[in-house]
């Protein structure tokens, strides 16, 4: 199943590519849990074909979808934006735990941060400019690179839109700069974690920098950075830098 091969002419957000969902998981559904069927081949969806909690019982004690597991789940299609609704009414997860864990990794860019910003000057630069293929984040002064940082992007806050996109769902995004995000990526999957597995959602500020805390802190950077876009912000962490300033 494929979202791109199937478009939604949803009543609430037009026309979209769709996603699939048990028939339980209806738009005022909540707290239903919300399973998830990874695709290898389609690691990047936004949108992986999911179902509730009763169907995953009846998922385990089938050992796979049977006739009996599919009828039971009885797979619906919706447009991405109910999906990502649904998903986030539904989706269960022990929040103190997350929080936990959130809470570990602001307090290890917090500790970090301050040290990289005084050591190379992050914030007197005249500006910086990144490179994807080369992954790094050159910052300058008279056209004169003075301190190259190599990045690994977080991913992007949209301020017209509120959410948050993982590096790793954006196609626009060379591989090599969002391989981080695809570590936090597996996290959020195994464990169940909302917020590091699923690829967009409503989001703040805060929200933001978190995502990019957790990163950091699973690639062992030494700080982040965030650069303006056309709709937002995009969030970087820095896994090393240098002064390259001519003496
Ligand atoms: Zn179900
Ligand atoms: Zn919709």
């Amino acid at each position: 199943m494929s979202d791109d091969n199937y478009t939604v002419n949803c009543d609430t957000h037009g026309e979209s590519g769709g996603a699939f969902i048990c028939q339980h998981l209806v738009n005022d559904s909540e707290k239903l849990g919300f399973y998830l069927g990874y695709d290898p081949e389609r690691p990047d969806s936004l949108h992986p074909d999911a179902w509730c909690g009763e169907c995953e019982v009846v998922l385990n004690r089938e050992g796979e979808w049977n006739d009996v597991a599919t009828a039971f789940a009885d797979i619906k299609i919706v447009c991405g934006k109910c999906y990502e609704n649904i998903r986030d009414k539904n989706w269960l997860e022990d929040a103190e735990i997350v929080n936990t864990l959130l809470a570990d990794c602001r307090e290890y860019l917090e500790k970090k941060q301050p040290k990289l910003v005084e050591q190379f000057k992050l914030d007197v630069h005249e500006r910086w400019d990144w490179d994807q293929t080369t992954g790094k984040l050159i910052f300058s002064h008279d056209g004169e690179p003075q301190v190259v940082a190599s990045v690994q992007f977080a991913g992007s806050f949209s301020t017209e839109t509120n959410t948050w996109m993982w590096a790793w769902a954006n196609e626009s995004l060379d591989d090599n700069i969002k391989s981080g995000s695809k570590v936090v990526r597996d996290i959020g999957q195994q464990r169940g974690y909302r917020k590091l597995a699923a690829g967009h959602w409503p989001a703040d500020v805060v929200d933001a920098w978190e995502m990019t805390a957790v990163l950091a802190k699973h690639i062992d950077a030494i700080g982040f950075y965030r650069t303006p876009s056309d709709n937002g912000f995009l969030y970087m962490a820095i896994t090393d830098a240098v002064w390259v300033v001519r003496s």
